[in-house]
């Protein structure tokens, strides 16, 4: 039994997806006649309270089309340092947009009101002219960690105040709307657009959805295309979408308990230094310094368990749809096994 914590991108669609991909009603989406297409794009606009939305290939495109629409060139987008729309997205920000980047140091990926205000450009012709804000949820590098929606009005009103874009790199937004009990719409209400994955814990195949107004949509529209992003009978990986935001968004919570279990399973450990409280699907934890991050990933391979690093001494489990309670037991067993 192969176990396979590396991400919640792993996930291989359900036979039920799968069937619902069989055979959806499709059309050619750059001439805009896939009917699933608009479906899928329907359904999240309006879960998010949004006017709009358009079905792309991947959250990073998703997120580079909307720094794309919100920015001019000699501008400033400001996020938190370990953003994945920053840290993760090849330099995309400066290679898409010319525009540079202001980097936050947040707690566990969250900001505040006050760092933001002062990292806010003057008027000033020696300095790019700030003009969109993103903020991730669930923070990807911060270990899943969530916002408070309060945090999130705070942000919301600093950007309204300075005539400043808002973004949401939702990747995880789901999972932090099932812990954190709050809805989509009230989520959606903040931010001028917003990026949502429907590959990570939701466990479709592929595609990420973008939502905003139909003037930033169909600008994205265009950016996509030009991007190489338009896309033809698209709608059999619609139907995946559509098929994972009906039945895939409670579950959420087994992903955030079996990530529970495994963060009390690490804290009996004597290789583990210390580990990043757990409060959805991803857990991060430190490595004693006798143990290095390679060597770990190694011996856990050879158990038939894969992890990842998200930097030196530490190591990555990602709870998904894939993973089961007998995977469960089997890893909690195997890392007991590695006391001592
Ligand atoms: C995965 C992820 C994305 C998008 O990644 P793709 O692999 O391009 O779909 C964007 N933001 C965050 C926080 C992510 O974790």
């Amino acid at each position: 039994m192969l176990i396979d914590l590396r991400s919640d991108t792993i996930t291989k669609p359900t036979p039920k997806m799968l069937e619902e991909m069989m055979s959806p009603p499709v059309g050619d989406d750059v001439y805009g006649e896939d009917p699933t297409v608009k479906k899928l794009e329907t359904k999240t606009a309006e879960l998010f309270g949004k006017e709009a939305a358009l079905f792309c290939p991947s959250g990073t495109m998703t997120n580079q089309i909307a720094i794309k629409c919100f920015t001019n060139p000699l501008e400033e987008v400001v996020c938190d340092e370990g953003a994945h729309v920053y840290y993760y997205e090849g330099g995309g920000i400066a290679f898409n947009s010319s525009a540079s980047t202001r980097t936050l140091k947040g707690k566990r990926g969250i900001f505040t009101a006050d760092q933001l205000i002062a990292n806010i450009n003057k008027n000033d012709i020696h300095n790019p002219t700030t003009s969109l804000v993103v903020i991730e949820n669930t923070a990807n590098r911060g270990g899943g960690k969530c916002w408070d929606l309060s945090e999130i009005e705070s942000i919301a009103k600093v950007c309204k105040e300075h005539g400043l874009y808002l973004h949401l790199d939702g990747a995880r937004i789901f999972n932090a709307t099932v812990a954190k009990g709050y809805s989509p719409m009230q989520v959606g209400s903040y931010f001028d657009g917003i990026s949502v994955c429907l590959s990570k814990g939701l466990g479709a195949p592929i595609g990420s959805v973008l939502l905003g107004t139909k003037p930033f949509i169909e600008k994205a529209k265009r950016v996509r295309k030009v991007m190489g992003g338009g896309w033809r009978q698209a709608g059999y990986l619609a139907a995946a979408g559509i098929y994972a935001l009906d039945h895939h968004i409670d579950r959420l919570v087994e992903d955030h308990q079996r990530a529970k279990t495994i963060e009390t399973a690490l804290t009996k450990c004597s290789f583990v230094k210390s580990v990043v409280p757990v409060e959805t699907n991803i857990v991060i934890f430190e490595l004693i310094d006798s143990v290095s991050e390679a060597g770990f990933i190694q011996k856990m391979k050879e158990q038939n368990i894969l992890c990842a690093s998200p930097g030196k001494q530490h190591i990555r489990f990602v709870t998904h749809l894939d993973f089961t309670d007998a995977m469960l037991d089997s890893l909690v067993g195997k890392l007991k096994s590695f006391n001592n």
